[in-house]
Formats: structure tokens, sequence, C-alpha cells
């Protein structure tokens, strides 16, 4: 067998860099590894291939040598060869980009620019375009932006009751985020449930440890629960999603919080951890709770009491729904979040199958309703393979 090109996709953070190759037209992913810790005594990198997994310590080591140890790990697998293009995950694409795009300098300096949206996230992302340019010289790279679906949106979703000024001056908006899970599960969603590509619904709830969900009509994105900043909408693990903007200043006023105080408690140690002063995770919690765990028990009924009403909410932004989507890590896999969360949704005629979702949708094309219900489905994500494929496209256009 010929040994397929492989594309090197990139996903940078302030202190991590995860990466993953993945073999584009088969859709597998031939090694995957995290260096996490960076730029601390404990960096290190982990990764599997074939099945098991490695890793080495790079004490002290920052991005650029994350870069050379996986070049090397690359070199000694004897897979470096076969790298021939590169796919960055970048968070925030502002008004700019709506699709992904070939990286030049032009592209670096408006993903720069964007970084005042994404102040943690941009940079991250940057550099992790600056260490492959090192390590890769001459090799295409593409952006792949976590909003750029979203900006399908019109005004009256997008906007924010605010002065316009402020959208004007500021680009203050709703934005989006997970657009490149969504798009990857929507377009799976329509071929899986046979929908008609021009005539179809959807509402898409991607649960992981950031969560969101988003109505899809047509294969466009027409509404999401995320903002400005991926801190709006649902009940995520550590983020406290929709709140009273009210608080704000009462945690400021009375409360004598400072703006970093905030920023950490609505960021950092809220949502389900808060709730349940025991972890952000949700099978953590799903375990607890079945032990007796009362807070934990709670904590689950509201993240799943609210991603039913925002779910609801977005099912008024297209003209009918032909299917309700759980994706993400526990989407995939939580059983309890979907049975709970369905049945909130029992009086607009929502109900899932017991045994089905026992079987985390394995059969049936994913799917998980009552055969009196409009289509409930468990259909998982790949957003490297989302990234790998959108590499190809745009390298095999600039090659016509
Ligand atoms: P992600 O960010 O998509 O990797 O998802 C991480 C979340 O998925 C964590 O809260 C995990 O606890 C949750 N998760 C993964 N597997 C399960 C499972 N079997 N049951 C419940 N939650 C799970």
């Amino acid at each position: 067998m010929i040994d397929q090109p492989l594309i090197l996709v990139i996903n940078c953070g302030s202190s991590s860099l995860k990466f993953a190759l993945i073999e584009p037209s088969q859709g597998y992913c031939e090694l995957d590894g995290i260096a996490e810790n960076l730029a601390s005594p404990q960096a290190i990198i982990r990764w599997s291939h074939h099945q098991q997994e490695h890793q080495k310590a790079i004490a002290d080591g920052a991005h650029s040598e994350a870069g050379q140890g996986i070049i090397e790990l690359l070199e000694k697998v004897q897979l470096r060869s076969r790298v021939v293009a590169i796919g960055h995950r970048v968070v925030h694409g502002g008004k700019r980009f709506s699709e992904s795009v070939l990286i030049d300098e032009a592209v670096t300096a408006a993903v720069e620019a964007c970084s005042s949206l994404a102040p943690l996230h941009n940079p991250a992302n940057l550099v992790g375009i600056e260490v492959t340019t090192q390590y890769f010289p001459g090799l295409p790279q593409v952006a792949v932006f976590d909003t750029a679906f979203h900006q399908s949106m019109t005004e009256q979703a997008f906007l924010y009751a605010l002065p316009l000024s402020l959208y004007r001056d500021h680009g203050v908006r709703r934005y989006g985020f997970h657009g490149t899970s969504f798009r990857y599960v929507s377009a799976q969603a329509t071929r899986q449930l046979s929908l008609k590509a021009d005539d179809h619904g959807l509402v898409i709830a991607h649960l992981g440890n950031g969560a969101s969900a988003c109505a899809v009509h047509n294969g466009k994105s027409v509404d999401t629960t995320m903002g400005l900043t991926p801190l709006e909408g649902l009940v995520m693990g550590t983020r406290s999603g929709n709140i009273d903007p009210g608080l704000l200043l009462f945690l400021h006023q009375r409360c004598h919080y400072s703006i970093e105080e905030i920023d950490s408690l609505l960021n950092k140690r809220s949502g389900l951890l808060g709730l349940s002063e025991l972890s952000n995770d949700m099978r953590t919690l799903e375990d607890a709770a079945d032990k007796g765990n009362t807070q934990a028990d709670l904590a689950i009924r509201v993240f799943c009491y609210q991603l039913a009403k925002q779910l609801a909410g977005l099912m008024t932004a297209i003209p009918r729904c032909d299917g309700l989507i759980f994706t993400g890590g526990i989407g995939e896999n939580s059983r309890r979040v979907r049975h709970e969360t369905v049945q909130h949704l029992g009086s607009l005629g929502w109900a899932i199958d017991p045994d089905a979702n026992l079987s985390n949708g394995e059969s049936n094309q994913g799917k998980i309703h009552q055969s009196d219900s409009p289509i409930i489905a468990v259909i998982a994500t790949d957003e490297e393979l989302m990234i790998a494929k959108d590499v190809v496209t745009l390298t095999n256009s600039q090659q016509r």
C-alpha cells in the first residue's frame, strides 16, 4: 500500500500545543498528542501512535521546544516526510473571516488584529503558526476559524440590544464559536439522516468541557448560544454561561470583586464546578450523583434544564426543526444528560427512546428518538478531520 500524504493539524493554546496527523481521504488519525505545561518545569509531550501511549519530558520547554520535540518524534516514527500541509485552529476570525484561508502575511496580520476579541487565544494561535513556519518552511498552511461558520447569522441574531455605536466602533456583537464542529456535524447529519440539502433545519448541541448549541438552516448557522466571547450561553465545565448582566455590577459594587476576580469567577470557577463544588467533569459528577452526592446531582440538573431552555429558543431561529443532534464528549456519551434534556422538551413533542439512548445511538444512523418524535440523534464530531479537509480543499485550489 502506498503511504498516503498527511495533514498536520495544530491547536495551540497559551501553555499547550495539541497536534494530530490526519489522513484526510480515509479520515483516520495516524498520530496525535499534546505538548502541555509549556514554559514550566513540568513541560511534557504526550502522544498516541498505533494505540500506544508515549511521553517525553521537555523541562522548561516553551512552544518552540515543543515544535522541535514534535519534529524529532515525527522523524523517529518516519512520518515527517509524509506531512504535505498544515492546518491551524484559530479561535477568532472576527467579521473578516467567513471561511478557512491559506495563511500569508496579510492573514496573520488580520488574526493579530482580531486579538482584542480573543486576547487569550489568538496570540497563542499565532505562536503555533510561527512554530510550524519555523519547522516546516515552505509547506502550505491554512487557518480554520471557530467563528467563521457563524458569519451567516443575520443582524437580528448577532446584535446585542446595546447602543449601536459599540458594534460600529468596537465590533461588539455575537460571533459564536465551535463553528468547525457545527459545520462537520451538520454535514454529517444531512448525509446520515438523508435530509434535503436545500430544505432542512437542525439544532446541534456541542457539549464538551466548553459547550454551545447552534441552529442550522440548510447547512448555514442562523443562531448560536455563544456570543462576543465563549462565556455566553449554556452552563459549561467551569464557565457560568448566561447570567444577569446586573450581577457584574453587584459583584463589583457590593462584593468589591476586581475585574480580574470577576473574570476568574465566571470563566474558571463557575458552571458544573461552581455548582457541584466537586468537579468540572460530567463523568465524575454522574458517578458522584449515582453514589448520592446531591450537589453533583443539582449541577447536572441545572446543566440539563438550561440546555433544554436554550435549545427550545434556538428552534425559533429555523422554519422547521428536522433534527436535534447531540455531539461532543458529553453529548456523545452521557445518557443521563440526553435523557433529562429531552424530557424538558416534551411539551414541544420531543421524546427519547430509552433503549436507543443507552446505546449512545451506535446503530440506527445514530437515532435515539421514539417513533412519534422528530429525529433526535447522536453524531460524533471530528474537528481535526474537518480542518484537514479544509486544508486539502484550499491547497488543491492553489495548485489549479
Ligand atoms: P470534550 O471537551 O468534548 O472532550 O468533553 C469532555 C466532557 O465529556 C467531560 O465533562 C467528560 O466528563 C464528558 N464525558 C466523556 N465521557 C463521558 C461519559 N461516558 N459519560 C459522561 N460524560 C462523559
